[in-house]
């Protein structure tokens, strides 16, 4: 059942966060769609495992996002980070073919770290992390195929 309180719970929690109603939109309907369905809303089109301090996003030339894994983080925290990932996605505006930040004056950027965090517990309530686990890993994986027979 939803309730009143789960569907408003990111707005209540980050009111200084104009665009965290429009993650609460998301979560309102994520668990009726397939995960896939979910990233191509959020224009996340790619994975990538890099040399980087941590997980992030990056705003392709074509205007579509590939989320970056920390290749010495633990595949374990990989669902957890995509979800603090597609959290930041929210921060964005999409309708742009190349999207644009949605500045919000005055809010710390700890705020919004706060807010991916919540929004990562939030969207892994829904699924089961074992299979957004796999999803991660089989698409890593065949990108490193790609790479692979590429260089024969
Ligand atoms: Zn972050």
């Amino acid at each position: 059942m939803i309730t009143e309180e789960a569907t408003n719970s990111l707005i209540k929690m980050f009111p200084r966060l104009s665009f965290a109603a429009n993650a609460d939109q998301f979560l309102l309907t994520a668990k009726q769609k397939p995960i896939s369905l979910q990233l191509k809303e959020r224009r996340i089109v790619e994975f990538r495992e890099m040399q980087t301090l941590g997980a992030g996003i990056i705003v392709r030339d074509d205007g579509n996002i590939c989320v970056v894994f920390a290749d010495w983080a633990d595949p374990q925290s990989r669902p957890q980070s995509l979800g603090h990932e597609i959290g930041h996605t929210f921060g964005l505006d999409l309708t742009y073919r190349i999207p644009k930040r949605i500045r919000q004056k005055h809010t710390p950027i700890q705020i919004v770290e706060e807010f991916c965090d919540k929004f990562a517990e939030c969207w892994l309530a829904l699924h089961d992390k074992e299979k957004i686990r796999q999803l991660i890993e089989s698409e890593l994986r065949l990108k490193l195929e790609l790479i692979t027979s590429c260089n024969i």
